[in-house]
């Protein structure tokens, strides 16, 4: 493992790490926490390391300021800004020794707990209200969506799967993520679209996009914003 720079024609320079792997063929970059890190075949000349930096070198800073620009962790604190079907939600917290009263008007969600300042207490009061919100919002989703296809109303399981928002299994059941509650409307309708487009084709070809066509129109545009919004929904 060696340190080194790569100094950039605008006289700019990017430390990485190399590392020599013996079983490796190829050279391969990795951008995460550490910074670059590359990783390089045994008797690879450094100039070949460096020319094909020199040529990813727009990937590699633009993997660089991705990573600065990822929002920090959520703070659950009273005030703090939540989502509820791409709206914003205050999340106002009280102190109430007999009640844990949770109750949302729409634009506020009033937490009264004994102990307002335990954040996992209140992140899973959050959770659970979601889990709520979401079990409601998809469900009436689905029927009209099954009607609108023509087959049965599938069963819906609340998933919290970190790498996925949906799925549909053999036994024509359906998962969602809870976390999609806080997306705008016609992302969770593009997710509940592709789901149940599922039960009449249980694969990614033209005949299964043509489904999800049929449900949701734009579903192109939803599947962009959907992941490009996926950092943020994680965040809860
Ligand atoms: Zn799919």
């Amino acid at each position: 493992m060696t340190q080194r720079q790569l100094r950039l024609p605008g006289g700019h320079s990017i430390p990485y790490t190399l590392k020599v792997s013996a079983n490796r063929r190829t050279i391969g970059l990795r951008v995460d926490g550490n910074g670059l890190t590359v990783h390089i075949p045994k008797r690879v000349a450094q100039h070949t390391v460096e020319s094909l930096l020199q040529d990813k070198s727009d990937w590699i800073t633009r993997k660089l300021s991705e990573l600065q620009d990822r929002s920090p962790p959520f703070e659950w604190r009273d005030g703090a800004t939540l989502q509820h079907l791409g709206q914003d939600v205050r999340l106002d917290l009280r102190q109430d020794a007999r009640n844990r009263a949770v109750e949302f008007d729409g634009a506020r969600l009033y937490i009264a707990l004994p102990a307002p300042d335990d954040t996992r207490l209140v992140q899973r009061k959050v959770a659970q209200w979601y889990a709520k919100q979401a079990r409601a919002d998809f469900t009436r989703r689905i029927e009209l969506l099954a009607a609108k296809l023509g087959v049965p109303t599938p069963p819906l399981f609340l998933s919290s799967a970190r790498t996925r928002w949906g799925s549909c299994n053999s036994r024509g059941e359906i998962r969602l993520n809870w976390r999609l509650i806080q997306a705008p409307p016609h992302i969770i309708h593009y997710v509940v679209a592709h789901e149940l487009a599922h039960l009449k084709e249980m694969n990614h070809s033209a005949k299964f996009w043509a489904w999800v066509g049929k449900l949701c129109p734009d579903y192109l545009a939803a599947r962009r914003e959907l992941k490009a919004m996926s950092g943020q929904l994680h965040l809860v």
